[in-house]
C-alpha cells in the first residue's frame, strides 16, 4: 500500500467557482472532500464479514495528524468552505488525542461528517463535537447482538442503542442503514427488536433497511462456504458494459445471490416497523435531567402514554445511572442484590420504553436534555 505521507492533498482550485455557476448551487452547499486514512484498523483484526470496502488493502494507515491538519487548514483557508466530508473508512483514534482537539482549540468553525466505530465512549463523541463534528457515520447495520456477531461487527445491540442514544444528547447527526439478509440470522433475531423499535422513535432513525448484497473482496464473497456459493453479477453491469458473462464477472464489484437469512413476514415486519420508527421520529421526544438528588424523566412518544417520571431514592437513581451503559443481567444484580425488586423495575422500565434489552443486556435509552429537539425534523 502506498505510505499515507505520499497521498496527495486534493486540488480543488476551479472547483468552487464551476459549483457556483452550476444549478446545484441552488440546493446544496459545496463541501471539501478530504482523506485522513485509508484501511480499517477494525478490518485488519475482524474483517466484517459483507465489507469489500478495502479491496486488497485492509492494513490501516492515516496522514500523520500534523500534515492532515495543514491540509485541512490550508484548503478550507483557500477556498472559503468550512463544511468538510472526511471519507475514511473508520477514523483514525489517534485524531482523538491529536487532530480533534487541534481543531476544537483553534476556534475554527468547520462541520465535519466522518465514519467511525459504534463503540465509542460519550466523551470520545463530545471531543468529535468540540472540534465540530456534525454527522457520523458508525456503522451500526443492526440492534441483534446475535446477528452483530455474525457479521464479525465486534458490538452488541446495547451499544449500538447507547450510540444512537449519546449521539442525540449531544446533538449529533447519525446516518445509519439496518441490514439484514445475513446467512444463519434467525426471525428469533428479529421479533424482539421490533417490538422495541416504538421506544427507540426518538432516537435517530436509520436512513432505511436493505438485503446485504455480496461485495467483492469481502469474507461473503472470497469464502462462498460462508453461505453465498451462487452468485452473479449485479444487473447494472450487464446494462452498462457489452461484455460477456465471465468477463463482467471478472470486473463487477456487487453481485446478486439467492436471499439468505429473514424473508416472508419477517422481513415484512422488519420493513414496517422501520418505516414507522422513521414516520414518528419527528414528533418523539424522551429526555432527562439529573440534579443530584433526583431524575426527572420527560418525554412523548407514539404508543406510549406520555412519559413524566421522578426517580428518586439511591436504588432507582443509581440504576438508571448504571444503565448509561450496557449492563448484563447478572452485573445488575451483583450490583443491587434485590433480585425481585430489580427484576420489577426493569420490567416496569422495559415496559414503559425507557429501558432497551437484548441478549441479557440493558441500557436505557433516554437522551440528556439539551434544547435541541429541533434539529430532528428531517
Ligand atoms: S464495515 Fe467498516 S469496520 Fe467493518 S471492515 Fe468494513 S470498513 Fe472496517
Amino acid at each position: 500500500p502506498l505510505d499515507p505521507s505520499r497521498i496527495v492533498a486534493p486540488d480543488f482550485d476551479g472547483y468552487p467557482e464551476r459549483f457556483e455557476r452550476s444549478a446545484a448551487s441552488a440546493w446544496v452547499e459545496p463541501k471539501l472532500v478530504l482523506e485522513g486514512a485509508r484501511g480499517c484498523w477494525w478490518g485488519e483484526k475482524h474483517h466484517c464479514t459483507f465489507c469489500g470496502l478495502n479491496g486488497s488493502f485492509m492494513t490501516f494507515r492515516s496522514k500523520s495528524p500534523e500534515r492532515f491538519h495543514e491540509e485541512l487548514v490550508t484548503l478550507a483557508g483557500r477556498h472559503r468552505m468550512l463544511d468538510v466530508y472526511l471519507v475514511d473508512n473508520i477514523l483514525d483514534m489517534e485524531y482523538l488525542r491529536t487532530l480533534l482537539p487541534w481543531i476544537a482549540d483553534s476556534g475554527h468553525d468547520f462541520r465535519i461528517q466522518c465514519e467511525i466505530k459504534s463503540n465509542m465512549r460519550y466523551e470520545q463523541l463530545r471531543e468529535l463535537v468540540r472540534a465540530g463534528v456534525v454527522q457520523v457515520q458508525p456503522g451500526i447495520e443492526n440492534l441483534s447482538s446475535r446477528v452483530l456477531d455474525i457479521m464479525k461487527k465486534g458490538v452488541g445491540g446495547c451499544q449500538n442503542v447507547r450510540m444512537l442514544r449519546d449521539a442525540r444528547s449531544l446533538g449529533l447527526t447519525v446516518m445509519w442503514n439496518f441490514l439484514y439478509g445475513f446467512p444463519g440470522e434467525k426471525e428469533e433475531d428479529y421479533l424482539p427488536l421490533l417490538d422495541q423499535f416504538p421506544a427507540l422513535a426518538h432516537l435517530p432513525p436509520m436512513d432505511g433497511a436493505s438485503r446485504i448484497a455480496l461485495e467483492r473482496f469481502s469474507p461473503y464473497f472470497n469464502v462462498p462456504e460462508l453461505g453465498f456459493p451462487e452468485r452473479s453479477p449485479d444487473e447494472q453491469y450487464a446494462i452498462t458494459y457489452d461484455l460477456p458473462p465471465e468477463e463482467l464477472a471478472e470486473l463487477a464489484y456487487l453481485f446478486e445471490t439467492p436471499p439468505a437469512g429473514i424473508g416472508g413476514q419477517v422481513e415484512r415486519e422488519l420493513l414496517h416497523a422501520v418505516g414507522e420508527w422513521s414516520r414518528a421520529h419527528s414528533r418523539s421526544w424522551l429526555k432527562y435531567v439529573d440534579s443530584g438528588e433526583e431524575i426527572v424523566v420527560l418525554g412523548d412518544r407514539p404508543g406510549f402514554p406520555e412519559t413524566e417520571l421522578v426517580l428518586t431514592g439511591s436504588f432507582e437513581t443509581e440504576l438508571f445511572r448504571t444503565l448509561a451503559r450496557p449492563r448484563s443481567a447478572d452485573y445488575l444484580r451483583r450490583r443491587f442484590g434485590q433480585d425481585a425488586k430489580l427484576a420489577t423495575k426493569l420490567d416496569e422500565w422495559a415496559a414503559s420504553g425507557l429501558v432497551f434489552t437484548e441478549s441479557g443486556e440493558y441500557v436505557h435509552v433516554v437522551a440528556e436534555d439539551n434544547n435541541q429537539e429541533l434539529l430532528q425534523l428531517r
